[in-house]
């Protein structure tokens, strides 16, 4: 296949966002697409807040930035925002149904020719690759929260995805200056499995007065030299987004994964991180913590 030059993504949420600047910053010509305005509106902000300051820190040239920026365009129309994709990446909320009925939508208006791939934290890329009509051309491309930071792409191969396919994506995945690791589709990968233990382990021992969350997060970045701790990372990730990993690693893989009370809790009372400024920490507008911890 010859190099891809339109990708499209879906969803401008905490992921998408981040997908569709790596992507614009690449060279590629990016749709971004959302079924909310305002988040497409926002998106828009952070990704401009963001070159802005690559810039300032001279790690992006500014006409660099400034092509980015000419690059990214916003959809509120799925059809037109995947007409001419040669890649379409999917960061819609983790959910099996809402994936594979997006993706039946996308096949209807983009070309034969496109790849998809799903930015899925752990759900089965070969069931969403069987539901797309298009298992060959599907793949799991998992990015890291922020994107435009993190390193990581964990390629996901599915049971029918092509040597072609991974080809083209692990290409992608290098012109967007990031490593890639090839993963054969188990649920959670490697690193969100991994990540999901820790977490909900940090939860139970919060429940069991083990120590206080600030530092059971500092005793992990201390002593075990973590770059974050597991409720300063579960407030970034999402909390509903790390109940969803966790629900579905306990349906697949056992008991070790059952979600701990308080983060069901957490998550039914609209706790659910940085995103609504409270989790297990409490944010100001700024983005600053400016609690302890909530009980
Ligand atoms: P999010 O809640 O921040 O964003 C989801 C976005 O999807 C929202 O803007 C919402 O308006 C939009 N949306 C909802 N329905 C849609 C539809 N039908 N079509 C298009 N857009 C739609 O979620 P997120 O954290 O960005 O997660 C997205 C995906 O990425 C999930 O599968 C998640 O598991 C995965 N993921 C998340 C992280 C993380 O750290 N948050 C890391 C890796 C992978």
């Amino acid at each position: 296949m010859t190099d891809l030059k339109t990708i499209a993504v879906l969803g401008a949420g905490t992921m998408g966002r981040g997908i569709a600047h790596v992507s614009a910053l690449a060279g590629y010509v990016t749709h971004l697409f959302d079924t909310s305005a305002d988040a497409l509106k926002k998106a828009e902000s952070g990704i401009h807040r963001n070159l802005a300051k690559g810039v300032e820190l001279k790690k992006v040239a500014a006409e660099v930035a400034e092509a980015a920026r000419q690059g990214l365009h916003l959809d509120t129309d799925l059809a037109a925002a995947v007409a001419d994709a040669d890649l379409v990446i999917e960061a819609v909320p983790e959910s099996m149904a809402l994936k594979i009925d997006t993706f039946q939508q996308v096949a209807r208006s983009c070309p034969e020719h496109a790849l998809f791939a799903s930015n899925t934290s752990a759900l089965s890329i070969t069931e969403m690759a069987a539901g797309s009509g298009r298992p060959e051309r599907f793949a799991g491309m998992h990015f890291f929260n922020p994107v435009h930071v993190m390193k990581l792409i964990e390629l996901v191969r599915g049971l029918q995805t092509s040597e072609e396919t991974l080809d083209a994506m692990r290409r992608v995945g290098v012109r967007m200056g990031k490593e890639v690791v090839l993963v054969n589709e188990a649920p959670g990968f490697v690193t969100s499995r991994i990540n999901a233990m820790i977490g909900n382990e940090a939860f139970r021992m919060l429940q069991e007065g083990v120590a206080s969350a600030e530092d059971i997060d500092k005793a992990l970045k201390l002593g075990l030299n973590h770059p974050m701790g597991p409720f300063e990372m579960v407030d970034l990730v999402g909390l509903d987004v790390r109940l969803a990993i966790l629900e579905f690693l306990h349906k697949s893989l056992g008991e070790t994964f059952r979600p701990n009370q308080i983060l069901v809790q957490h998550v039914r009372a609209g706790r659910l991180g940085r995103k609504t400024g409270r989790g297990v920490y409490t944010y100001d507008e700024n983005g600053e913590k400016i609690a302890e911890k909530t009980k």
